[in-house]
């Protein structure tokens, strides 16, 4: 059964965009599925709808049961990290990634520690008194993964997320994110429109193309790049 099902999607924007029209995907828990296609054929639109961020036209979502991640620990919710980390500047680092535990009614204890792990988590240990204004672009992309990932969210949503950084970094977050997945073992939706990233990243690849946004491709890879 799969993590979520989108059955014949369709989005009509208000001035008459049509936006998506008849997407059906199914995506299985622990898979690293990349969206790939030309800017405006529907990407973002795709993981609005399943963020619950944006509402369909016509079409439906359906969901598949509570999954616990492979260390037994109940996931839930979505995270999202966009292509420009949105980062409290007035906040260090150690209570950007600690506030949506706490309103999620965590303990400021139990909330302490998974920061930590976290931050550690994305090599970020050391930092949990920054200020964003003090840190690279990179690394301030590593501050949003590590809130999204602190909730242990379900399914992540990634929606261009290294698309502002430089080829070097984007490459090493490349790694890290590889790295982190196959530890982890995540659900992830990542959107991109570069196909080196998409290839070497994901283990199926979705390719859209635009008016209206539809799937023309669906490309399972077996292995991304040489495992071990
Ligand atoms: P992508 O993420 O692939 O670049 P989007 O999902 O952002 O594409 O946009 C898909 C299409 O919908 C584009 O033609 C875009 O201009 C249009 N669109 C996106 N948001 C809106 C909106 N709020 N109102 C009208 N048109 C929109
Ligand atoms: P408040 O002023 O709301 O009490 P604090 O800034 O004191 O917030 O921090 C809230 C919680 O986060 C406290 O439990 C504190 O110990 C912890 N905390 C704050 N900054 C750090 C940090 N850099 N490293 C580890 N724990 C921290």
């Amino acid at each position: 059964q799969p993590l979520v099902s989108l059955r014949d999607i369709s989005k009509v924007f208000s001035n008459g965009t049509v936006a998506l029209k008849d997407m059906s995907l199914d995506i299985g828990a622990g898979e690293f599925v990349s969206l790939l296609g030309p800017s405006g054929c529907g990407k973002s639109t795709v993981l609005r709808i399943i963020s619950g961020l944006g509402e369909p036209s016509s079409g439906e979502i359906r969901w598949g049961h509570a999954t616990r991640d492979r260390h037994g620990h109940e996931e839930h919710g979505i995270g999202f990290v966009f292509q420009e980390p949105t980062l409290m500047p007035w906040a260090t680092v150690f209570k950007n990634v600690w506030l949506p535990l706490r309103l999620k009614g965590k303990s400021r204890r139990a909330a302490r520690q998974e920061v930590m792990e976290a931050l550690a988590t994305v090599g970020l240990d050391g930092f949990a008194d920054a200020y964003p204004r003090e840190l690279s672009g990179g690394m301030k992309m590593r501050v949003s993964i590590a809130r999204a990932l602190v909730t242990r969210p379900k399914l992540l949503l990634m929606d261009e997320p290294f698309a502002a950084l430089d080829e070097i970094t984007r490459f090493k977050l490349n790694n890290d994110l590889l790295h982190l997945w196959e530890t982890f073992g995540w659900t992830v939706i990542f959107v991109t429109h570069s196909v080196f990233e998409s290839v070497y990243l994901s283990n199926r690849i979705v390719v859209m193309a635009s008016r209206p946004g539809r799937v023309v491709e669906d490309i399972a890879i077996d292995a991304p790049y040489p495992r071990d």
